[in-house]
């Protein structure tokens, strides 16, 4: 007798089921799981409080595994805030039906009530009336002005104060007011005073370089910075070996007497800074207005536009137009972090706290050159990195550790958060830190304890560095040596092929 066997395979098909849907749980984000059956393979959709979920970057959907018609995977939510907060329907449906699933998620506490009896305050307002009291003569970013140091309170001022190094605040310097923050009261210190060491930045011989306006002759404007126009233009009679060399210069419109003082300040300020990783500054024109600040000129402009052109998109974009659009490689992101750091263990032995550290405030010259190019002025082209509070004071919150911004307290350890801020900036290729959150959230949760996520394509060595930026206490941080160190070494470990960017 013939025997055989048959193995059939049969496709069934019907509608889906939620097998398992749970609360969420935090994996490397906040993840809400599920398990659907279903055959055909059922669409998923969303509703947040009844609302449909658009799912983007960090909302979205991520099946895990599949086996047979079981889908095991998450609504992956990235950095949520109570906004988040509230029931979540899952709706799984194919040709043959649909099924549907509640879930309750709490991912953060909503802002505080006011408790300071001024009728119903959220958190914003509270955090605001905090910016106003203490930031009432605070300068920090404010058109027109180029405070260098100041006599009132400078400690939102922008530029360059010569720290005492005491990061820790006494009980005398603590005011008698608070911050209420949530649950907690927050006592509010003016920033310590930062004494100005004069043998340091401040020379009393510090021999600023005059140059004549005639031998400035204008090209083109490169942009608009916080004091005025910055032009492109060619300098004669600059150097001994060359007859002009081409510089860029910054003008200051309708300068106060007070604003030209600061201008003078500045000026000398800047004469003293001389390290190959800061622009170089080469003198000042004040024959007539406007006046001009004359530096060396670095051709491809801001480290944040360079790393928004040498991004995915903008590769994308450039398809087939622009051949010579490419996306900057590890190597080379590590090559214009070790060059950052590197000035900034310059300005840290020169006890400058900068305040302002961000891919925008740094300059990329030729052969991937970088130089931190600007002490700390805002922009008008940058406007939304800054948090305006009390007018005029724009606080660069989203680069700002939380004690910078519960007490203003600014230090080279508040620099060295900003720098590893700096290295998500370069690893995202110039994403704005916490995109995705509105000022407010973002004083939220850096008050609260939360970090950026790890860059995708950043190495786990480099994001350790930036988590030991990002430790809460100051003196828990990376020093900016050690800092310096790691970068050149893992940037030595990976040699840069510069001629691909000129
Ligand atoms: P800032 O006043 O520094 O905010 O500069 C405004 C714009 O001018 C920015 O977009 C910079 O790209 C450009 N810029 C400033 N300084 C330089 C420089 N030294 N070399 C080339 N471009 C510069």
């Amino acid at each position: 007798m013939l025997c055989c066997n048959i193995t059939v395979s049969l496709l069934i098909s019907f509608p889906p089921t939620i097998v398992q849907l749970y609360q969420p749980v935090r994996n490397q984000d906040w993840c809400i799981p599920f398990t659907v059956t279903g055959n055909p393979r059922p669409d998923l959709h969303w509703y947040h409080e009844g609302k449909l979920l658009e799912e983007q970057q960090y909302i979205r959907t991520e099946i895990h595994e599949i086996t047979d018609t079981e889908y095991h995977g998450c609504l992956q939510l990235d950095i949520p805030t109570h906004i988040h907060n509230g029931i979540y329907t899952l709706v799984a449906s194919n040709e043959f039906g649909e099924d549907r699933g509640n879930v309750s998620a709490h991912f953060m506490h909503i802002p505080d009530v006011d408790h300071s009896g001024t009728g119903g305050l959220g958190f914003s307002c509270i955090t605001l009336k905090f910016f106003l009291k203490y930031g009432r003569s605070s300068k920090f970013g404010m058109k027109g002005s180029s405070s260098v140091i100041s006599n009132e309170d400078d400690s939102a001022s922008p530029l360059h104060h010569v720290s005492n190094g005491n990061n820790t605040p006494s009980s005398s310097e603590m005011g008698p007011d608070a911050v209420i923050i949530g649950m907690t009261k927050i006592p509010v210190i003016e920033n310590p005073q930062y004494f100005r060491n004069p043998g340091s930045m401040l020379k009393s011989d510090t021999f600023v370089q005059h140059i004549k306006r005639h031998n400035i002759l204008l090209k083109r404007e490169l942009g608009e910075g916080a004091f005025g126009k910055v032009f492109l233009a060619e300098c004669y009679n600059l150097s001994p070996d060359q007859e002009k060399i081409l510089v860029a210069v910054k003008t200051l419109k309708e300068a106060s007497e007070s604003g030209r003082a600061d201008f003078h300040r500045e000026a000398e300020l800047l004469t003293n800074l001389q390290h190959e990783h800061i622009v170089k500054f080469y003198g000042v024109c004040v024959e007539s207005d406007p006046l001009i600040m004359v530096f060396e000129y670095m051709k491809h402009g801001d480290l944040n536009k360079f790393l928004r052109a040498h991004g995915p998109d903008a590769v994308l974009m450039a398809d087939g137009q622009q051949s010579l659009q490419v996306e900057l490689t590890q190597p080379q992101m590590l090559h214009i972090a070790q060059q950052i750091a590197a000035g900034m263990v310059y300005l840290a032995s020169q006890h400058f706290v900068h305040r302002d550290l961000a891919t925008r405030n740094c300059l990329v010259g030729e052969n991937l050159l970088v130089k931190i190019g600007d002490f700390g002025m805002s922009r008008d082209v940058y406007s939304t990195d800054y948090y305006r509070v009390g007018g005029h004071t724009m606080l660069p919150i989203r680069w700002m550790p939380p004690e910078s911004i519960m007490y203003r307290r600014f230090t080279t350890e508040s620099d060295v958060w900003s720098l590893g801020v700096v290295l998500w900036e370069i690893f995202t290729y110039g994403k704005q830190p916490w995109y995705q959150l509105s000022n407010n959230e973002v004083i939220e949760c850096i008050t609260q304890g939360r970090v950026l996520q790890r860059p995708r394509t950043c190495p786990k060595e480099v994001y350790d560095l930036m988590l030991g930026c990002w430790q809460r206490e100051p003196y828990m941080r990376l020093n900016i040596k050690e800092i310096h160190n790691l970068l050149q070494s893992l940037a030595k470990a990976s040699p840069v092929y510069l001629d691909i960017l000129g």
